[in-house]
């Protein structure tokens, strides 16, 4: 209930610890009144205060203005477990291990192009497999799977499916060090054999996209932006492997809980210590899978080169990476709590991290800037480029939100929409969708999502990060 939210400061909400007993630290959202009385309505709130009982929680459990129901955390969610003693928890992960982001930038200007827009959905859908559980080009055997589970993207590069540069603008290089591909079962790796460069269903996608609106000149010139540039969005995660390798350390934990005498109002938060056998397990399972999302988006990357350079000419083919990065995954960081440096194990579950100017992984050209995040909106409406801040390790574990979140459940969209007619209207506008089912275009229809615009507002107006530019869809190949 509303009453039981506290207002913090402006943008920040809060239920205490005093709401449940059971609680270790306060509940708190990040979110402008309409979105908060929007939050209200599904468990979301519910699960948060959940998560604010987790063994070792720090601080407080925070979720983004994009925030909606998920299996046992909400989507939209951030939580920070005390190193190496707190749980770590497959549930404030996903099941999308590595589910993220990329963006890449062409020369060219959509006004120059608009006659080729068709063609190129054409092209890209031709180029980029998509479709749920479907396969790829590239077949792994068993001894390249575990080279993609440790290498992540240099795996694909090294392979003649990428850029060498591109690796400077992937979080972590597209590559953790942790992974151990020992830890992921036989049957995640086969789930994963033929899905290397595959998009899979329903919200993921492969964008084409022009700058509409430049809000920041300086960090958009850093990030190489223009106005009325193309872009190319890429949004995908681990497939199927990724599903697996969580399916496969959730049971093992639920079956652990009871040893390290954890237990939990909600089963689905399933977790263990991070410094015990079974969290170490997942971790380095985890890490893997997530190598293996960045192999994939640099694979997609590499089709959708190629389709460029079809339709546009060779030079075309060099689209320049401008950034990846994860919305599902746990990381160890540190921050200042109650005075004093410490070590944490991040959970970003449908949370970007926005680190700010001057953290060290960056890119020379971003050093000023500040790390690249990118916030998908919808195929119909706007997607934005926001700039990590300083600010955000205060407030949300350098987090900031991930899209623009779910308003309506993918059933609630099927009935509403006609996907025919949706799909129709879009071309209309210019916006050519590619997708093998309708199905898949009426759960993602726009008004299936909250107002991006009101969400990046609310990241914008309290610091955690700040607006670069704003992208409009002219293609859109969906699964
Ligand atoms: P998720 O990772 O939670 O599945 O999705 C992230 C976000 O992607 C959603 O919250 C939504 O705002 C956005 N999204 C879903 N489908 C599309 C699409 O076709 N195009 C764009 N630009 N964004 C989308
Ligand atoms: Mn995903
Ligand atoms: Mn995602």
């Amino acid at each position: 209930k509303k009453s039981d939210i506290n207002k913090l400061k402006d943008y920040l909400w809060e239920i205490p610890m005093s709401f449940r007993d059971d609680m270790k630290v306060p509940a708190r959202a990040l979110a402008v009144e309409s979105l908060l009385d929007d939050i209200i309505e599904d468990r979301s709130l519910s699960q948060l205060v959940n998560v604010a009982t987790l063994p070792g929680i720090q601080k407080a459990s925070l979720v983004m203005p994009d925030v909606h129901e998920g299996y046992g955390f909400p989507i939209g969610g951030v939580a920070a477990t005390r190193y190496p003693d707190g749980v770590i928890s497959p549930g404030g992960i996903g099941y999308d291990i590595n589910c993220g982001v990329r963006l890449l930038t062409s020369t060219l200007k959509i006004d120059d192009v608009r006659d080729k827009i068709e063609a190129l959905s054409k092209e890209m859908y031709a180029q980029i497999p998509s479709g749920m559980g479907k396969g790829g080009h590239i077949i792994l055997s068993e001894e390249q799977m575990n080279h993609v589970l440790t290498t992540g993207a240099e795996w694909a590069i090294e392979n003649g499916y990428g850029i060498h540069e591109d690796l400077t603008y992937i979080e972590n290089k597209g590559k953790l060090m942790e992974a151990d591909s020992s830890m992921v079962s036989e049957m995640a790796k086969k789930r994963g054999t033929d899905q290397l460069g595959t998009i899979g269903s329903g919200n993921h996608f492969v964008e084409v996209d022009y700058i509409d609106k430049i809000y920041d000149e300086d960090i958009a010139k850093a990030y190489g932006l223009e106005n009325r540039q193309m872009v190319v969005l890429i949004h995908t995660g681990s497939r199927g492997l990724g599903h697996q390798v969580a399916t496969d350390h959730i049971r093992i934990m639920m079956n652990a809980m009871a040893k390290y005498d954890i237990k939990l109002k909600d089963r689905e938060l399933a977790c263990v210590p991070f410094n015990s056998k079974e969290g170490q397990n997942y971790f380095k399972a985890m890490c893997a899978a997530a190598n293996y999302a960045w192999c994939n988006r640099e694979v997609i990357s590499w089709e959708a080169r190629k389709a460029w350079g079809t339709i546009f000419g060779e030079a075309e083919a060099n689209l320049k990476l401008l950034y990846d990065v994860a919305h599902n995954i746990a990381k160890i960081e540190t921050y200042t709590i109650s005075g004093k440096q410490q070590k944490v194990i991040v959970h970003r579950k449908g949370a970007t991290r926005a680190f700010g100017p001057g953290f060290e992984e960056l890119p020379q050209a971003y050093k000023n800037a500040g790390q690249p995040v990118i916030i998908p909106g919808s195929m119909g409406t706007c997607s934005y480029v926001l700039a990590g801040t300083e600010k955000s390790k205060d407030i949300t574990f350098g987090s900031c939100c991930h899209g623009a979140g779910r308003r309506l459940s993918r059933t609630a969209a099927k009935k509403e929409v006609n996907a025919p007619v949706l799909k129709e209207k879009l071309k209309e506008r210019g916006i050519y969708i590619q997708s093998g089912s309708f199905k898949g275009i009426a759960e993602e229809a726009p008004i299936a999502y909250k107002d991006v615009n009101l969400v990046v507002e609310t990241v914008h107006a309290s610091g955690v990060a700040k607006k670069v530019a704003k992208l409009k869809p002219v293609a859109v190949i969906k699964g």
